[in-house]
């Protein structure tokens, strides 16, 4: 696992494409610098790490490209020792970013293998994130509430259930929508427990599956 001079100076040509493709927060951005994310993906996709766009992690799954992570970083605003609920850990790179922002992440996948992965790979990387392999639409009841709900596939409704495990003054980040379109869509829970619902155009994610976890 090397990370290398070359490597560093790749992500620092990233971070400035994602600065001129709007993105404007600096420990967002900071995140992303420091986090090896060529170690995430498969050794046949290693010089693809330090581009703009999205790549297979196996099981069918992609790891999102570096704009949409650093844009639904920034959406969600989280800051350190915030409590924040991912749904989709995938490889876990944006469990890590959010790690890297001295958030405390607890992070819920439903394909066995990519939990496994994840297991193993995060603490050889150095981050003690909680992960747990299940459904995410029932979001982590005995941890909640978070601060901050991130989901990282594209759900087809609000997930209820994740609503409720939000504080009061919580963000919730979650694309919206079918298979060719998802509405990034930011929900405020207001301290009254009314929900005011923004969004922020369209993006393109694996979908969000329901029932039952997989192998
Ligand atoms: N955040 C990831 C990318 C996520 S891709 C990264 O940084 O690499 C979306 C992930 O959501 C996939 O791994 C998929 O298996 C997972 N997923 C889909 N439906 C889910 C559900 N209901 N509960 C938990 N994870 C789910």
């Amino acid at each position: 696992m090397q990370d290398t001079f070359r490597h560093k100076g790749l992500r620092k040509k990233l971070i400035e494409q994602l600065r001129l493709k709007g993105i404007t927060n600096e420990a967002v951005l900071q995140a992303l610098e420091k986090i090896p994310r060529h170690l995430f993906l498969d050794l046949a996709f290693l010089e693809f790490a330090y581009q703009d766009k999205p790549f297979p992690i196996g099981s069918g799954q992609t790891i999102s490209q570096p704009y949409t992570v650093a844009f639904q970083t920034q959406l969600l605003d989280p800051k350190p020792r915030e409590k924040v609920l991912e749904i989709g850990t995938g490889s876990g790179y944006q469990a890590c970013v959010l790690a890297e922002m001295g958030v405390k992440v607890f992070s819920v996948e439903r394909q066995k293998k990519l939990f496994e992965k994840a297991k193993t790979f995060l603490p050889e990387l150095g981050f003690q994130i909680r992960l747990f392999y299940g459904d995410g639409y029932k979001g982590l009841p005995p941890f909640a509430p978070f601060d901050k709900i991130l989901i990282t596939a594209g759900a087809p409704y609000l997930p209820e259930a994740l609503i409720q495990q939000l504080k009061p003054g919580g963000r919730l980040v979650v694309p919206i929508g079918n298979s060719n379109h998802q509405e990034m869509t930011l929900i405020t829970k207001l301290p009254d427990g009314t929900s005011e619902i923004k969004e922020f155009g369209g993006f393109l994610f694996v979908p969000m599956l329901e029932n039952k976890a997989q192998d």
